[in-house]
């Protein structure tokens, strides 16, 4: 390991070296031969046990993932702003290409936009951004970040995201969310920005720091439009969050029940079905605070029934070692629902766990199936909308799984 100029040199073991070439962008501690005597988010030269140039990648002195991949050429710290700009422009002109009825979506998601640890989303005029490693963190790296943020994407305001745990698991001083544009104490100190955005020409709310990931769940977009295509009668949305899926539902179906253990969340779905009240068939959404599970046991004893029901639970396996746990969850709730449908009810049944596998996901749908003894037939297998890109060398960028089947009648 040497320093050349200003970009330190790293050896990876030949399986690191293997994995770089078929595409993939990871280089863990485990695989560096030694570890590169490099700043924390700085560029480090790549190469394999013979001395072979593999690429440059982002340091990480935190993280188990210590190199990602960020070009398969080299690169210095003079090259690196331009590399980010082209590499965010490409981001933006592939949304231009993929996103329709919206003007919410994710314009940069990490490794399968070539810009690993950067996550950008836009929520109509409002863009949120998180920064998942050391080296978007580099005062440098964020400028330029900011810069085109506030070029590219003309929002009224731009705001961070923090994630505190992954702050501390990159070693990352503390730091807090909020507006960084326009850059004024005025904005910094007045209430978090507020917008209105649109999917499927449904608004929902949005105010800057509060719900989960960067505020609602745009990689389900495409999914609520095919749940809604599916749907009809009597319909069930178990986790429903903000009402993403049950607010589609209500366009078409007769009656709409909700369920989420969130109390904030089902406030916000209630002013999101206000919002929208012109647009319902339904003349007023259930929403129900409660634990989905409880819920659903009650409902089967009770003997309920639903044409459709969706189930979006939170990701129940966060690692490898909890997937035949997080399996049971799935099925025990996949299992109740295909119990609770009617003859010909539809079941759309999500997971966001990337450990569970498409493969283990169908497997787990199947055996409850049998459990149920419902003839169940596959209409749909869908993935996250095309602004969450899969990249099929970096498997990681796979996660959401939506399956919409049917009980045979
Ligand atoms: N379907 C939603 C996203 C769901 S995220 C959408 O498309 O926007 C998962 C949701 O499950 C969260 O809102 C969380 O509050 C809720 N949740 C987590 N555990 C729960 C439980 N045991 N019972 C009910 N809701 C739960």
């Amino acid at each position: 390991v040497a320093k050349t100029g200003q970009v330190s040199t790293a050896k990876v073991d030949w399986r690191a070296a293997a994995r770089l070439r078929k595409g993939h962008v990871w280089v863990y501690r485990s695989d560096l031969l030694k570890a590169p005597p490099a700043d924390p988010g700085s560029l480090v030269l790549l190469e394999d046990e013979r001395g072979k140039r593999l690429g440059t990648a982002l340091y990480s002195s935190a993280s188990v993932i210590a190199l990602r991949l960020i070009s398969s050429d080299a690169v210095t710290e003079e090259k690196l702003p331009a590399l980010v700009r082209a590499r965010l422009e490409a981001a933006r002109a592939y949304r231009e290409q993929v996103v329709r009825e919206s003007d919410a979506f994710r314009v940069v998601f990490s490794e399968a936009d070539a810009l690993p640890g950067l996550i950008i989303d836009r929520y109509n005029d409002v863009v949120a951004f998180q920064v998942l490693t050391q080296a978007w963190d580099r005062a440098g790296l964020r400028g330029v970040v900011l810069d085109w943020m506030a070029d590219a994407l003309k929002p009224r305001a731009i705001v961070e995201r923090v994630d505190a745990r992954i702050r501390q698991l990159e070693k990352l001083p503390p730091r807090e969310g909020g507006v960084v544009w326009p850059n004024s104490p005025a904005a910094a100190a007045g209430a978090p920005p507020r917008t209105v955005f649109h999917m499927n020409n449904l608004a929902f709310e949005y105010v800057a720091g509060e719900g989960q990931k960067t505020g609602a769940f745009l990689d389900q977009r495409e999914n609520y439009a095919a749940a809604e295509r599916h749907s009809r009668g009597e319909a069930l949305d178990v986790f429903c969050y903000q009402g993403g899926f049950a607010l589609h539902l209500g366009r078409r179906c007769e009656h709409v029940t909700a369920v989420d253990s969130s109390r904030p969340a089902l406030e916000a779905a209630e002013r999101n079905e206000k919002l929208n009240a012109g647009a319902l068939r339904v003349k007023e959404m259930e929403w129900i605070e409660a634990n989905a599970f409880d819920l659903l046991k009650d409902y089967a004893r009770a003997g309920k029934s639903y044409d459709t029901i969706v189930l979006d639970p939170p990701a129940f396996a966060r690692n490898l070692k909890s997937v035949p746990r997080a399996l049971r969850g799935y099925k025990e709730i996949n299992l109740r629902a295909l119990k609770m449908l009617r003859p010909g009810g539809v079941l759309v049944t999500c997971s966001c766990s990337h450990h569970v596998s498409e493969s283990d996901f169908l497997h787990m749908l199947t055996s409850a199936a049998e459990d149920a003894r419902r003839r169940v037939c596959l209409l749909e297998h869908r993935g996250a909308a095309p602004d969450h890109p899969s990249i099929l060398q970096v498997p990681e960028t796979s996660y959401l799984k939506c399956v919409v089947v049917a009980v045979s009648r």
